[in-house]
């Protein structure tokens, strides 16, 4: 392991802006994270503004651990743009309205111009030849106005991924509806899995910061629970760094399929003991063992080959399966989930006994990417489990 893989793990207990600058300040001090600044230098802040919510929901990156890491670049010298592309439109309108949601706009506003929130919605193409998904894809184009990227992402669950940290985080460089396209191309988890660490390769960020302060456990990234946690974590690479939040969650690498890939690419570690940790916390006292998921990859595994061992995987896979499932009486019939779903498998539909519309998903045509999931303004769409799986993981509690 690299000294560019040691990971601080900082306790951090609320939003208030002197714990958060006490905290924060610590927590880059103890991995010299801002060694990279030079005179002058453009930073470009990829925060995850997944969606336009208020910073207390737990889904998007807290504005106050913003406004202080800004602060320590522009004493530094560095000018800095905060960005992101969420779910849906990468449009200036779009935008405009998820920085305003999200406590951006003012958090500007404050700064008298020190920070200032993206305003390129460009478009831009890349090839990269070492990639195992994108050999070619489109990304934002303001990242390519910035000389350096620092990636400030979310704890939170993921139906799809496992967990959303760091290197999911990467996923917003892709713009707007482009996301859903890839979804639809890459509809296999590992392939899916590949376009979060190409993405982390090809723009390699030269520090990473995850809010861990409220996390979100249960149906994430954007519909589950908020769940106190109570850590800031940092580190200068992806991996070591979500393999120590993957932990304090209670999930390995068998769980996450960003970890799984990375380990096999040669690029992660395959348990968290392999990282180095350096803080005032340690990892057992920060530990979450019931911290509820999202995922649908649980942590039962059947060593070796053989037809019995390949008939139990297959029975456990079956048993916890997971469809997205509308709930009616919650669905407000904003048609988000019918923009969003990139294999086209929701149709509008009259609700029974009612003049309003739902929606109605072709299970045949579905690839679970669960986008309808993740962007349902009111958490509508649920994530349904098989009872089997349900049964069986209550019997190993
Ligand atoms: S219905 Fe939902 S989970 Fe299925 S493909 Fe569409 S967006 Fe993805
Ligand atoms: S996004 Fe959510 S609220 Fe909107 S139509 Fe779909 S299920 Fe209903």
């Amino acid at each position: 392991m690299s000294s560019m893989d040691i990971v601080s793990l900082v306790r951090c207990e609320s939003y208030e802006y002197d714990e958060i600058r006490r905290a924060l300040d610590e927590s880059l001090s103890l991995i010299d994270g801002l060694s990279f600044l030079k005179p002058d230098m453009k930073v470009g802040i990829k925060a995850n503004l997944v969606t336009g919510s208020a910073a207390d929901r737990a889904i998007t990156t807290h504005p106050v651990l913003l406004k202080r890491l800004c602060e320590l670049l522009v004493q530094r010298g560095a000018s800095v743009v905060i960005g992101d592309s969420p779910g849906g439109l990468f449009t200036p309108g779009f935008v405009q309205n998820v920085y305003k949601n999200c406590g951006l706009t003012e958090l500007e506003k404050a700064s008298g111009g020190s920070i200032l929130l993206n305003q390129n919605f460009s478009v831009k193409e890349a090839e990269f030849k070492d990639a195992v998904s994108l050999k070619s894809f489109s990304y934002t184009g303001w990242l390519d106005d910035v000389d350096v990227i620092i990636n400030f992402s979310k704890l939170k669950t993921h139906a799809m991924m496992g967990m959303s940290c760091a290197v999911k985080n990467m996923f917003g460089c892709v713009p707007g509806t482009t996301k859903t396209e890839y979804h639809m191309r890459f509809s296999e988890e590992r392939a899916f899995a590949n376009v979060m660490v190409d993405l982390n390769e090809y723009f390699k960020p030269v520090l990473y910061v995850v809010d861990a302060i409220d996390g979100m456990e249960g149906n994430g990234p954007t519909a589950g629970k908020k769940r106190h946690i109570g850590a800031l974590l940092a580190s200068k690479r992806p991996y070591y760094l979500d393999m120590v939040c993957a932990d304090i969650i209670g999930m390995g690498m068998s769980d996450v399929q960003t970890l799984l890939v990375a380990n096999e690419r040669g690029l992660g570690p395959k348990a968290v003991d392999e990282a180095e940790i350096v803080g005032s916390l340690e990892l057992k006292d920060i530990r979450i063992p019931d911290f509820k998921r999202a995922t649908i990859h649980q942590s039962i595994t059947f060593e070796g080959g053989g037809l019995f061992n390949s008939i139990k995987s297959a029975a456990v896979k079956l048993a916890y399966s997971t469809k997205p499932q509308v709930k009616e009486d919650e669905c407000i019939g904003c048609k988000k989930c019918f923009e969003t779903c990139p294999a086209k498998a929701i149709t509008m539909v009259g609700a029974k006994g009612a003049s309003r519309i739902i929606p109605s998903i072709d299970r045949s045509k579905c690839i679970k990417c669960f986008c309808c999931q993740e962007f349902c303004p009111v958490g509508a769409m649920k994530v349904h489990y098989n009872p089997l799986g349900k049964l069986l993981n209550s019997l190993q509690k």
